[in-house]
């Protein structure tokens, strides 16, 4: 970054996304002070040369600026105690995606800049898009809150496509958030706990659509319909999107197909049959979304079939992994929870389905509306005896105690199973804690048993 230098910045938080602006910072000639509350994160950034004192002893009027991470409370339930010494000496507080805006601004203020929010499928939408531009031979920067910091990405230059997920602290945090196309996929309560009301989380994404030159939006959901009408009301250029109905214009899906809308006239864009990665009415809502914006920074409808159709997904979100005969095993590992499970099993018609780990509240009794698309479930993990009672008479099941016995059974039952396309499906609604370290390591897991099998084919290296 290279906007400050020279000039004094306060910034808190040493996490991944903060130590890379620290250093990003420092790189550009800022004379930056960091702090975090964890000693350990203070000792690797003085470990690296940065500067690093307690906010709460520094000249807080000499600063030009205050950068903080995401999730550090900015208002809910109160605000960080830097956040009260900042605002005190009136210095202005923003997030790592700001500095980038501006970076970009001052450097490269034409280079395209995608920007995705939403509460369910930014990951993938951010992914797809990324993919699509990649796979057409642009020059592409992926990061935000999908991972890599936006700091640590290659900086603005002219021909080079940004896509940038934003969660919204971050939007929070980035007030002249300016993308060329901005998407809002769907807005559902979510995070209430940091951002108080739905009212105040929908403004907060709302930001990210109203400053893009393009504002993309899902208006499946009633918040998002009326951000869509009020951006428009004040002049903006929108790109409604549907994965539910037809729209006058837009992008919608009518089935597996991508209907592009204008006024009377229709255009079929693209079509997701067969493209494994893309199965279900949520992935038609990424896959428009990634359409729009695509359009809209000027890829060719070519260009995005194509990545449609080579989109490798992502992993463990309902990744088809491999496949043998009729039955395809698909790692939707990131399913922690009954609500994240219920988009994997309404996607395939007959399920040998993996569940169980570390319940959670309410266990699978919400997804009751789903039993009938299972052939059989394989219970694993400390939920095994709670998830078996409430499938009960409804669902055979078995259970298997350990995944790779599950995905053994599973493998084999779904083998003797003629009825046509199967899924054997790792979706577990439950933390992986009782016996991974994490999700990730559970769908790594997941992926080495369907590997070891006899004449597996596998779909992912
Ligand atoms: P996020 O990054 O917003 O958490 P992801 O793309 O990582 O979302 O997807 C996580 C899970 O959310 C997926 O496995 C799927 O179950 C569900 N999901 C994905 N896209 C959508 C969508 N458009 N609407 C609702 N749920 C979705």
């Amino acid at each position: 970054i290279t906007t400050l230098a020279g000039k004094k910045v306060a910034l808190f938080g040493l996490g991944g996304s903060g130590f890379a602006t620290a250093r990003a910072l420092k790189l550009g000639g800022a004379e930056v002070t960091a702090w975090d509350d964890n000693p350990d994160s203070v000792s690797k950034a003085a470990a690296e040369g940065i500067r690093t004192v307690d906010l709460r002893s520094i000249d807080w009027s000499a600063q030009s600026l205050f950068v903080l991470s995401p999730g550090v409370p900015l208002t809910h339930p109160k605000p960080h105690w830097t956040v009260d010494l900042a605002r005190a000496a009136g210095v202005d507080i923003v997030g790592d995606v700001e500095l980038f805006v501006r970076e970009r601004r001052a450097h490269a203020p034409g280079c395209p800049f995608i920007a995705i929010t939403g509460t369910n499928g930014k990951s993938t939408t951010t992914a797809l898009i990324a993919h699509i531009l990649t796979s057409s031979g642009r020059d592409t920067q992926l990061g935000g809150n999908i991972g890599t910091a936006v700091l640590t990405l290659d900086p603005p230059k002219d021909g080079r496509f940004y896509v940038v997920e934003c969660s919204s602290y971050q939007i929070d945090l980035a007030p002249t958030l300016n993308p060329s196309a901005g998407i809002l996929l769907n807005l559902t309560p979510d995070h209430l706990d940091r951002h108080g009301t739905m009212q105040h989380y929908a403004d907060i994404k709302e930001r990210l659509v109203a400053g893009s030159d393009v504002a993309v939006i899902g208006v499946d959901d009633s918040h998002c319909e009326m951000i869509a009408d009020r951006i428009e009301r004040a002049g903006g250029k929108v790109t409604r999107i549907s994965r539910r109905h037809a729209l006058p214009y837009g992008i919608y899906a009518e089935g597996t197909k991508l209907i592009e809308a204008s006024g009377g006239a229709t255009k079929s864009i693209a079509d997701l049959e067969g493209i494994q990665t893309l199965r279900g009415g949520h992935n038609a809502q990424n896959a428009a979304a990634a359409v729009a914006a695509c359009l809209a920074v000027g890829v060719s409808e070519e260009e995005i079939r194509a990545g449609l159709t080579s989109f490798p997904g992502l992993k463990h979100r309902m990744q088809p992994v491999g496949c043998r005969g009729n039955v395809v095993f698909v790692n939707d590992s990131k399913a922690t929870n009954a609500d994240a499970a219920a988009p994997a099993l309404s996607s395939y018609d007959r399920i040998y389905w993996i569940a169980g780990g570390l319940p959670k509240a309410g266990g699978i009794t919400s997804l009751t509306g789903f039993f009938p698309r299972i052939a059989k479930a394989y219970l694993i993990g400390e939920a095994a005896a709670e998830f078996a009672a409430t499938l009960g008479e409804a669902v055979p099941y078995e259970i298997s105690g350990t995944l790779e016995r599950a995905v053994a059974h599973a493998a084999a039952d779904a083998d003797k199973d003629e009825s046509g396309p199967l899924a054997v499906m790792l979706s577990p609604a439950c933390a992986s804690f009782d016996q991974y370290k994490n999700f990730e390591v559970r769908g790594d897991a997941f992926v080495s048993h369907v590997a070891a099998l006899d004449e597996i084919t596998m779909l992912i290296d």
